[in-house]
């Protein structure tokens, strides 16, 4: 296990990049901590894939360097790394046995037969592969040859990380379920550095502690489920987890406070502050679950961070109503208690919205400021 460092990387596939267009992953530098489980959060085509492999050595970046534990490993092929990647879609031998394939890796390095057997028994039983051990792998359905594939990538004890490319994609939803925790208790267990690609917020959030949210080839935000959930430090992190996303709302700077749709809002001094001055575009950002709704004609002049809205649409949602109100040109969404005001709204009612000042975060060109 190591401790990885990207040092100014970037990549261009292209020759001759210009534009920040040109480039797959955009000028970063990151640390990924020994024993770690990492998520990489983002959209198909924001460069999750192009950077795994830029760790595993498969891509070389164009700019800057990889390091492993302090040491430059950016020239370095894929074998001389000491990584193990499994890929969206089963790597397996076909003509070997379940028990085989697991063994492949540690045979390939030497281990004694014994301690073979007892390190596929391991992880075949994590995997509950255990049953199939003797049967030839061809004849088996394609999750049971994705599970040999992640058994394959974890059965190493001594690599500097294990890498998985959205490897639950051919996965059958129920067992998608099963497999994700089961990878997190094998973190747990075997203490491998992980790094885990997907487009699913679910998934990243269920597996990971430290999630790395990317968007067009840069990364926006590396925290925790709630750090992600209550402090987006850019809208796309908002927009992106949550369902659904963060409210975002443009606004400008005016006496007193912010102004929303031609409505005054107070803002706190706090905010205030880091708004004055602020260069470029400005917006508000409040979760779908903090946003009160109180009866029209309740809550005073904009000091009660109360703005006037009516109701477009409320649904029943078994645990909680999700209401949409229109504000303005904006609409905002809210997750609401039955017994708040809304629970007996009828369409086009007027309301008024509270955003609870602590929950009401500010962004310039999209970056937070408070
Ligand atoms: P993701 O895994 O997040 O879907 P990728 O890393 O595969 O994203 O792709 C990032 C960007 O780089 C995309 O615009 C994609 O079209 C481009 N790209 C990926 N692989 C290559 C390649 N081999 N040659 C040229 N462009 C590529
Ligand atoms: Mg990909």
């Amino acid at each position: 296990m190591a401790r990885i460092e990207l040092v100014d990387l970037a990549h261009a596939y292209k020759p001759n990049p210009t534009a920040p267009a040109d480039y797959a992953l955009r000028p970063m530098s990151m640390a990924w901590h020994d024993g770690g489980a990492y998520a990489l959060l983002g959209p198909s085509g924001c460069g999750k894939t192009t950077l795994l492999n830029i760790i595993s050595g498969l891509v070389k970046p164009s700019h800057g360097k990889v390091l492993f534990d302090g040491k430059d490993v950016t020239q370095l092929p894929t074998e001389a790394r000491n990584i193990a990647q499994v890929f969206q879609f089963p790597v397996i031998y076909d003509t070997m046995t379940v028990h085989d394939n697991l063994a492949f890796p540690l045979r390939n390095r030497g281990w004694k037969e014994s301690e073979v057997k007892k390190r596929v028994q391991q992880v075949a039983q994590m995997l509950e592969l255990t049953g199939d051990l003797k049967l030839r792998a061809s004849g088996l359905s394609v999750d049971a040859k994705q599970k040999i594939s992640l058994g394959r990538g974890l059965v190493r004890p001594d690599v500097a990380a294990v890498l998985f490319d959205e490897p639950l994609t051919v996965i059958d939803p129920h067992l998608k379920w099963l497999l994700r925790r089961k990878l997190k208790e094998i973190h747990h267990e075997l203490k491998l550095s992980l790094i885990y690609v997907t487009h699913d917020q679910v998934e990243a959030l269920t597996f990971a502690d430290q999630v790395v949210v990317m968007t067009q080839g840069e990364v926006v935000q590396t925290g925790s489920a709630q750090a992600l959930f209550e402090e987006p430090e850019h809208t796309f992190v908002g927009y992106f987890i949550g369902n659904p996303g963060m409210n975002l709302l443009g606004c400008t700077l005016d006496d007193g406070g912010v102004r929303v749709a031609g409505q005054l809002l107070a803002v706190s001094a706090a905010a205030r502050a880091a708004l004055s001055g602020a260069q470029g575009k400005i917006t508000l950002g409040v979760r779908p679950e903090f946003v009160e709704c109180v009866k029209a004609g309740e809550g005073g002049e904009g000091g009660d961070h109360c703005l006037d809205a009516t109701v477009t649409a409320v649904r029943n949602m078994g645990t909680h109503y999700l209401a949409e109100f229109q504000l303005g040109g904006a609409k905002v969404a809210a997750k609401l208690r039955a017994i708040d005001a809304v629970a007996g709204a009828q369409l086009g009612q007027s309301v008024r919205l509270r955003f609870p000042p602590q929950r009401t975060l500010f962004y310039v060109n999209d970056k937070r400021v408070a």
